[in-house]
């Protein structure tokens, strides 16, 4: 697969639309640098410091794979070159910091497994059959177990069939497949797919975006087809929305696209189409395909914080700019934007759309 990094023609059309071009302003953390040390990388010639970095400084977003001509897909690219780099012991110790916590405990919070019981709210039962199963993924399950308790309590309300995985849940494994820990990531991918299949399900209902994206789109490479098909909670709650009673408000909500939802998984219109139902929804100047990466993911935020919270800083100057508050599809998305502004308000669509009920 590497030698696909030598079809690139250096046309550097992906290099300015790299979110850390856009964030540093220097052309050197642009996606074709990046392709650049790849190659050099392959070739077995030694990278210096500023080439290192620029093969951590991505978030694997796929912004550049949407404008390159050959249709070159970089963030594969640097997940090789990544696993290469792991194989030569040279990538960053938090790196092994965060896998290790992954594969020993299960999440990248090193979280006991009872935390993962904590998002269940009191007056909901786990089934041991249903038809659906929610996975609300560790952001959601144990930094902010009130948005999945948002979510699971709309699926009450819509009168869903469904239950969780009842603490049986590990992570989707999405960290070690960005650091090229895809071995380790087979075990998670074996892992959940039997808990889920044990359940019966027909359909997995995702909060995190990159869960779902790993669930439907990776899970089937790394292990096998599933029995059950991958559902974002946008889609559910899209598809039984006329069985609630929303309250309309009058506020304006800027609705950020998270990266994994919009340009791997076209889901577009559903997260949209709730938030009209509630207020103004506003755009972002860089929106759906297009949209502005947060910057956090794929070790980005724990490498390079500053640079990682310029693109959140961007983010919200512009809902700030646009006078609004914001609406994320993606729970890390607002763990990360969170962490640099308790201004404007941000939450997820689950909650944005509970308190607005009659
Ligand atoms: S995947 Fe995103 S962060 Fe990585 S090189 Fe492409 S545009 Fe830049
Ligand atoms: S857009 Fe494609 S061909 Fe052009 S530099 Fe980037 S990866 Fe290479």
């Amino acid at each position: 697969m590497s030698e696909i990094a030598f079809q690139c023609n250096l046309c550097g059309i992906c290099s300015e639309v790299c979110p850390f071009f856009i964030a540093t302003g220097n052309i050197k953390y642009g996606a074709m640098e990046k392709i650049k040390a790849a190659q050099k990388l392959f070739k077995n010639e030694e990278l210096n410091e500023e080439e290192l970095k620029t093969i951590f400084l991505c978030t694997r977003c796929d912004q550049c794979h949407k404008y390159c001509p050959l249709e070159i897909p970089i963030s594969t690219v640097i997940q090789e070159a990544r696993a290469k780099l792991r194989k030569m012991k040279k990538v960053p110790e938090k790196y092994n910091t965060i896998a290790q916590a992954i594969i020993n405990l299960g999440s990248p919070m090193g979280a006991p497994r009872e935390k993962w019981l904590e998002y269940i709210p009191k007056e909901f039962k786990p089934k041991e059959k249903a038809k659906y199963v929610y996975f609300p993924g560790c952001w959601s399950a144990i930094r902010y177990p009130e948005t999945a308790m948002a979510s699971i309590k709309l699926l009450m309300k819509m009168g869903i069939d469904f239950t969780t995985l009842n603490g049986k849940e590990w992570c989707c494994g999405l960290f070690l497949i960005d650091t090229g820990l895809l071995e380790e990531a087979e075990k998670l991918a074996e892992k959940n797919t039997l808990a889920f299949e044990s359940i019966g399900a027909e359909y997995i209902i995702s909060e995190c975006p990159s869960c779902h994206d790993v669930l439907k789109n990776v899970y089937p490479k790394l292990f096998r087809e599933p029995s059950y098909e991958v559902i974002h909670i946008s889609q559910i709650i899209n598809e039984n929305l006329d069985k609630l009673n929303i309250k309309k408000i009058n506020k304006r909500i800027i609705y950020k696209d998270p990266c994994p939802l919009v340009r791997r998984n076209n889901v577009i219109e559903e997260p949209r189409n709730i938030i009209r139902r509630i207020a103004e929804l506003i755009e972002y100047d860089k929106k759906e395909w297009d949209a502005l990466c947060c910057g956090a993911p794929a070790g980005v935020k724990p490498l390079y914080p500053e640079i990682a919270n310029k693109l959140a800083e961007m983010l919200i100057n512009e809902a700030k700019m646009k006078k609004s508050e914001i609406a994320v599809g993606c729970v890390f998305c607002m763990h990360h934007m969170i962490g640099v502004s308790r201004e404007p308000r941000i939450l997820t669509l689950s909650q944005l759309l509970l308190e607005n009920l009659q």
